[in-house]
Order: C-alpha cells, then structure tokens, then sequence
C-alpha cells in the first residue's frame, strides 16, 4: 500500500531534555485514509501536524511525507515542498481580505509558477465542485464561515496536494456550518483524497475520518479504523 505520511521513531522534545512533548511515534497514513487525531489539549496533536506539515522538525526520528524524507529539508526546500505538496485549512480560515475569492485560491497555484490561465482554470473547477462559484468575485470578509472554510478548503486543494491537513476545520462555526464542512470533507475523502485532521470535534472525527488516533501524553493512546456512519 502507498504511505502518504511514514514516521518513523519520531521525538519531539521542545526543552532538549526531559520527556518528549511527542513520541517516539511511529506510525503510517495510507493513500486514501482520513486520519482524526484527537486528544486532551496539551497531548501533542499541533506538535504532530506541525512535523508533518514541515513547519518544525523532529528531535529524533524520520518524517517521510508523499515519499520525501522532509525532516532534513532546508527552510527553503521545505517550503518549496509544501506548497507542492501540502494543503492546510485551519480554524480561522487565514484567507486574505483584500483578495478576491477566485484570488486566494488561485493564489498558492501562481506561487509554483502556473500561469494565470491554468491555476484560474483549476481555481474555476474547484468553486464549482464546493459550490462556491457564485462567490468567485465577492472578498471573503461578504462570506458565511462555512463558505469562508470552503474558500480555504479550494485554496489548500489548488495544487492537487497528495495530503490535506486540517487543524479545526470546524472550531469557529456554527453548527449548520459546521456539518456543511463535515460533509465536504467526507466527499473529498471519498474522491480520494488523503486527509489528516486534527479535532475536539467528535463529530467530524466519527463522520469524516477512515480511522481516528487519540493522542495522550504524546503517544497513541488509541488507534481506531471508523466504520462511519456514511
Ligand atoms: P495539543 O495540540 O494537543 O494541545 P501541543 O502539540 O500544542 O498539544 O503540545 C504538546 C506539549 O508540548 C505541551 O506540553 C506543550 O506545552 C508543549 N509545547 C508545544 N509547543 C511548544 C513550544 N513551542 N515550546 C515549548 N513547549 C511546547
């Protein structure tokens, strides 16, 4: 089976001494899962998402993502390879205001050197694939949070990233919002896309996720394929 993420005797330890703040871990994501991580706060569920975004690296360990030892990457390189790679949605959306809706999305295909006409052609199919095509020339400040998390959601997918990670696609909505984007995730996992996402949120985890890992103290307490209720 194709891994998408491998790692591999991963430590994180923030102080240089003492216990990990993660880890060691080891621990594979397949092509095609959807991946929740839960846990109390404190256990190390941004810690895990940042070693594999490449936004940190780890103390001790391999980090292997879409087939790229990343952990020994430059800054450069890295991001470089995120941008390639790597879609990220988060709580607060992080959409810029002073961009229309069909820019922020397009924005990411324009920084890995497509041109105008292909990332506005990519930019096009994936508004009308989250149905928020109607939105393409309105700035996201007009926008519900659930359509705001779908512009985020078509930002992070621009580049046909082999891994979308998520950090609280749902914190900041309300709850018809919310499962607005439940249901999309779900639909983009079932087209194939490989997601992690870490969450508070039971719900997304039981709707959304192909198997769920609860994190205590930094280690996988629990790790749990989801028959979802789909
Ligand atoms: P979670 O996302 O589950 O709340 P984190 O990964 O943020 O957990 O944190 C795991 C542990 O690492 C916590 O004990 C936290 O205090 C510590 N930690 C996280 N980031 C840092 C940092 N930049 N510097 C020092 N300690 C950190």
């Amino acid at each position: 089976m194709q891994q998408v993420i491998e790692l591999e005797r991963v430590a994180k330890r923030y102080d240089g001494s003492g216990r990990p703040a993660l880890g060691p871990l080891t621990l594979d994501v397949a092509k095609g899962e959807s991946l929740a991580v839960t846990g109390p706060s404190g256990s190390g569920k941004s810690t895990l998402l940042n070693l594999v975004a490449g936004l940190d690296k780890p103390t001790e360990g391999a980090v292997t993502v879409a087939g790229r030892r990343i952990d020994r990457l430059s800054e450069h390189a890295l991001a470089k390879f995120r941008r390639e790679h790597i879609g990220m949605a988060f709580q607060f959306f992080n959409l810029l205001d002073d961009l229309t809706v069909t820019d922020n999305i397009q924005l990411p295909a324009r920084l890995t050197g497509a041109s105008r006409r292909d990332a506005a052609a990519r930019a096009g199919q994936l508004m009308e694939m989250l149905g928020i095509q109607k939105h393409a020339r309105a700035y996201p400040g007009r926008l519900s949070g659930g359509e705001r998390q779908r512009v985020a959601v078509a930002r992070a997918l621009v580049n046909r990233p082999a891994l979308l990670l998520a950090d609280e696609p749902t914190g900041a909505l309300d709850t018809a919002s919310g499962q607005d984007v439940r249901d999309l995730l779900l639909e983009l996992n079932r087209a194939g896309q490989t997601i992690v996402l870490v969450t508070h949120d039971l719900a997304l985890a039981r709707e959304c996720a192909t198997r769920t890992i609860h994190l205590v103290d930094g280690h996988v307490a629990l790790d749990t394929p989801v028959q979802a209720v789909r």
